[in-house]
């Protein structure tokens, strides 16, 4: 604690939403964001479609209308921080293109804290980072999802709850083009045979990390290659969730 508040003198943070400057100290919320920003940030609540996780208007249906009508059979279900909003789109941008790898340790503490519980519940043998490829590893420095998944790890280890990070069961071959600018079948199609593991039969059960979940089109591709490799059940968290409310 002593040596994080030195850290924390000598660099002092950004807020992860505007990235202004922050004072020194203090919980969670102030260490990481600026009070301009706290109620920028919209905390998922229930009710929730029970796959993807994303927020729906009404408590007696299950699912969100994406899911409706796709049903994601190659994962069991996902949980995740944040609706998907301006701010955070330009927070998650920040981290990916310009270097702000601090930002991820504020999401990756918050997501610990609040579903731990179902973490421990699931009781997954790894957290699996998405994984990117290599020539897009080389460009950025790091995968945001395998700073976010030590980040979880780490964190629950403080609530003495040990799950590793495992980023070597699940490589991905391909460098996809740029998911969010293509329609549902060139997704499916760019996606096709974009990841490859090797033999897992001995691994009962992974959660994926990522940033963003979209349309579930990468979590379903990774899963397909997880499951064909002998996982039996494939979760994932993500920092935030698209919803259509
Ligand atoms: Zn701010
Ligand atoms: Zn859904």
């Amino acid at each position: 604690m002593i040596f994080d508040n030195i850290i924390k003198f000598i660099f002092p943070s950004h807020c992860v939403i505007c990235d202004k400057l922050l004072p020194y100290g203090g919980n969670l919320e102030n260490l990481f964001l600026c009070n301009d920003c706290k109620n920028k940030l919209e905390f998922i609540k229930d009710p929730i479609c029970k796959k993807c996780g994303a927020m729906i208007n009404d408590n007696d249906t299950m699912y969100c209308e994406r899911c409706k009508n796709d049903m994601h059979k190659n994962f069991e279900f996902g949980f995740g921080l944040l609706r998907y909003n301006d701010f955070v789109k330009e927070s998650l941008h920040r981290i990916k293109y310009r270097g702000r790898k601090e930002y991820i340790d504020f999401y990756g503490k918050c997501i610990a804290k609040k579903y731990k519980n179902v973490i421990t519940e699931l009781n997954p043998d790894y957290l699996v980072p998405v994984p990117i490829h290599r020539s897009r590893l080389v460009e950025r420095n790091y995968n945001q999802s395998t700073v976010l998944a030590h980040s979880i790890s780490n964190e629950l280890s403080k609530y003495g709850i040990n799950i590793a990070v495992n980023e070597n069961i699940v490589h991905r071959m391909k460098n996809t083009r740029v998911l969010n600018k293509l329609d549902n079948d060139d997704r499916a199609s760019e996606l096709k045979n974009a990841f490859l593991s090797t033999d897992l039969s001995n691994i009962e059960s992974v959660i994926l990390v990522d940033d963003i979940y979209t349309t579930g089109s990468t979590i379903d591709s990774l899963a397909i290659t997880l499951k064909n490799a002998g996982v039996k059940n494939v979760y994932f968290v993500a920092i935030a969730i698209v919803d259509n409310l």
